[in-house]
């Protein structure tokens, strides 16, 4: 593998967290109504993503770990995309950092397939057994660039951010159930289930709530402020702690736009310009606010991350978040 790949790697994959989120991403890409995440050692030795999506066909192995291979734009209009993927970096970055194995039976498929890649070192496509589904698996992250590993946190610090992704991911797509299991020395077994969220049912709307209930917990749903606002083709729902809430900036804040989770300065200052006369100091905003809006009134095809999204009207989008905190802690007194 060379050494530019492995530097562009370092751009999508900085840490098991970042692959967890790829990977759980190409999965809902794939119309997955159930993720199963397995991580051992923080995610160094073992990340495992199965689901129960269309597949990928045999003769699409390959080309699924090639850079820059994409099923998901035609590259006309990037601006237009409705799934999370659309740059084929992710799997060829983790396959060139990782002992990667890619399994998958497409729909309708009579035999399943792997494919093994190490180290960026392409193998052949195999039969394999696999009732439906994808099954991608990192082991060793970063075990031939030494440098990236010393980056790594401590096994508990790197589990965390990794369940933190995937509690985002699971707000982002309530209809999609979810495990994540902890199989650190767990050999032959499944491991403890640190994270789970069965599919909501009902609509898109009904299952974000549900899902916002059941992950943020009684505590945070019970005096929350129930957002709801429009502006200019934004609207923006969601829920808001009151004030009292004394939580970790980055554990409490939960942004999702078009469906997306996002880490975005903007929003993240919208919010904190929302509560500036009402925190005391040390406290932060706790929320969960899903953003959405026609695809072409935002750009995600800012960062490879794609974290960080670029509004066609900045303005409103912070006016948007600011006016409907502002009224909601208004109304409940405050
Ligand atoms: P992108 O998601 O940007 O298209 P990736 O490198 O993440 O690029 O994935 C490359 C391709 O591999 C995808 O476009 C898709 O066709 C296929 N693929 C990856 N993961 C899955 C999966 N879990 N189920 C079905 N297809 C997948
Ligand atoms: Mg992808």
């Amino acid at each position: 593998e060379s050494a530019q790949n492995r530097i562009a790697a370092g751009e999508v994959v900085e840490r098991p967290a970042s692959a967890v989120k790829e990977l759980a991403e190409n999965s809902l890409d794939a119309g997955a109504r159930r993720i199963e995440i397995t991580l051992a050692d923080g995610g160094r030795t073992l990340i495992r993503v199965a689901d129960d999506g269309h597949g990928i066909p045999h003769d699409q192995l390959e080309l699924a770990l090639e850079r820059h291979a994409t099923s998901k734009t035609d590259g006309e209009d990037l601006l237009d995309i409705g799934s999370f993927g659309f740059r084929g970096e992710a799997l060829p970055s983790i396959a060139a950092v990782s002992r990667f194995t890619l399994t998958s039976r497409a729909e309708s498929a009579e035999e399943a397939w792997t494919l093994r890649c190490d180290a960026g070192r392409l193998g052949r496509p195999t039969p394999a057994a696999l009732p439906r589904g994808t099954v991608a698996e990192a082991r060793d992250l970063f075990h031939a660039t030494p440098a990236r590993l010393k980056f790594l946190r401590t096994d508990r610090a790197e589990t965390q951010a990794a369940a933190d992704m995937v509690r985002r991911l699971a707000m982002a797509a309530p209809q999609v159930g979810f495990v994540l299991r902890d199989a650190t020395g767990a050999e032959g077994t499944e491991g403890r289930v640190l994270f789970r969220a069965d599919p909501e049912p009902g609509s898109p709307q009904e299952a974000r709530r549900a899902r916002l209930a059941r992950i943020l917990g009684r505590a945070f749903e019970a005096d929350a402020l129930e957002i709801e606002a429009e502006r200019e083709g934004l609207r923006l729902t969601g829920l808001a702690a009151l004030p009292t809430h004394s939580r970790g900036a980055a554990v409490a804040q939960f942004l999702f736009v078009n469906g997306r989770p996002v880490r975005d300065k903007l929003l993240t200052g919208a919010l904190r310009a929302a509560y500036s006369d009402v925190l005391h100091s040390g406290r932060h905003p706790a929320a969960a606010l899903y953003l959405d809006c026609d695809p072409h009134l935002v750009d995600v095809n800012v960062h490879p991350a794609k974290t960080e999204v670029r509004f066609r009207a900045p303005g409103i989008a912070r006016g948007l978040v600011v006016s409907a905190l502002r009224h909601a802690l208004a109304a409940a007194g405050h």
